[in-house]
């Protein structure tokens, strides 16, 4: 069955996260959502609890709660994980300029390690193509609204901000 992973740290997931997993659904039959258990970013949420928080927002926004995508989390290389799952490609978003450095430069390291599996690139949808989850961290950290940028299972765990 054609799989793909889609790695990152989702630190919270965001509405821009839900809208690449959505279409990479539609491409892929079986997509594993991989969370990175320890990021080069310093998180504010263990693995566990993103990964939590990732299950509840697929249940809540996807038709048929996500069928077909998975949740795991994961140590090591992406490369490795995707071997394991047995994916043949890795799903990666891209926002703007700056992301396409760092992204172009792990997809051709990635290639250069496993010249088997692909990364398959997703442009942001333009009403979430500004955001990250260092700006929703940083904006609910001083209580300000952040219901326009994160699911409703990242608002229930925001003690500044109530779900609409
Ligand atoms: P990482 O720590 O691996 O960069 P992130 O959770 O920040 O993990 O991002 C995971 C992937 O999702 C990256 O490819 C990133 O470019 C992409 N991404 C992040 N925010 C958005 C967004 N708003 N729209 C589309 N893609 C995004």
């Amino acid at each position: 069955m054609p799989t793909a992973v889609y790695p990152g740290s989702f630190d919270p997931i965001t509405l821009g996260h839900l809208d690449v997993i959505a279409r990479a659904a539609g491409v892929f039959p079986r997509l594993v959502v991989a969370v990175l258990v320890n990021t080069r970013k310093p998180v504010q949420r263990d693995a566990d609890e993103r990964a939590a928080v990732i299950g509840e927002a697929l249940a809540e926004a996807m038709p048929h709660g996500g069928h077909g995508v998975e949740v795991v989390k994961f140590d090591g290389l992406t490369v490795d994980l995707a071997r394991r799952v047995g994916a043949d490609f890795i799903v990666r978003g891209l926002r703007a300029v700056s992301d396409f450095e760092s992204e172009s430069q792990m997809a051709h390291t990635n290639r250069k390690l496993a010249p088997g599996i692909d990364t398959i690139f997703f442009m942001a949808a333009l009403e979430h193509a500004y955001l990250s989850s260092s700006l929703v961290r940083e904006i609910a950290l001083f209580g300000g609204d952040v219901s326009h940028m994160v699911p409703p299972a990242v608002l229930r765990r925001l003690p500044q901000v109530s779900p609409a």
